[in-house]
């Protein structure tokens, strides 16, 4: 079947920032601070013990923060909350060679984003990228979803709204277990943006940066 739509994670995937990753941890940290009394090395040792328990329950790589907060008492709208007061534009640089392989691809197929970022946050990161809302036909954000990725429901809001066959879709993201293993089980294609290769039955194609997938996307039809 041919491919008609493109779907993205945002945060590791459209753009690769570790200063904004701390900007959130640290604020989801305060937050896990004030609600648990705990500080310093005592809370460090808190999340350490949750990321653990995430890890044995299948995330081999970084869980999702949303799964870690929730694991940690905090609700969603503290979550989000307290990660929304840091602006993307802080940390998050224009990226034109982005902007113009997503127009190109645009030409061809349908785009999506499928993000847990909420849709304050993603506005902000698509500002900082230099990229208009209008590339994207679908935006699914923390705000329209009621169980986020790796929820297999998330994955199918997506199909629903472009209006395609999962085989005709391909997910783009940087973590196996939360963007690209739930998108397999229900019959999408899947890349993963690494700079190490993958060994995973869950991932068809790796790439560095999203720009390549331009002249790769025929390897995967
Ligand atoms: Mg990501």
């Amino acid at each position: 079947m041919p491919i008609r739509a493109l779907v993205f994670d945002v945060e590791g995937t459209l753009f690769k920032s570790k200063s904004l990753t701390d900007a959130y941890r640290n604020q989801v940290l305060k937050l896990v601070s004030e609600k648990s009394g705990l500080n310093g090395e005592a809370l460090l040792k808190e999340v350490r013990r949750v990321i653990s328990e995430l890890r044995r329950e299948g995330y081999d790589q970084r869980p999702p923060s949303t799964l870690i907060a929730e694991r940690l008492g905090v609700t969603r709208e503290e979550f989000y909350r307290a990660i929304d007061e840091v602006n993307p534009g802080d940390h998050v640089k224009p990226d034109p060679e982005l902007v113009s392989a997503l127009k190109e691809m645009k030409r061809t197929f349908k785009l999506a984003v499928l993000t847990n970022l909420s849709r304050k946050g993603l506005t902000g990161v698509l500002r900082a990228l230099g990229l208009s809302e209008d590339v994207f036909d679908v935006m699914l954000t923390a705000d329209d979803l009621e169980a986020l990725k790796p929820h297999i429901s998330a994955f199918k809001r997506v199909l629903e709204a472009l209006k395609v066959n999962p085989e005709e879709v391909v997910m783009v993201g940087d973590i196996v277990a939360s963007d690209l293993a739930p998108a397999k089980i229900l019959g999408m294609k899947t890349v993963l943006v690494s700079d190490e290769p993958a060994n995973s039955p869950h991932v068809d194609l790796t790439v560095k940066h999203v720009a390549e997938l331009k002249n790769k996307i025929s390897l995967l039809q």
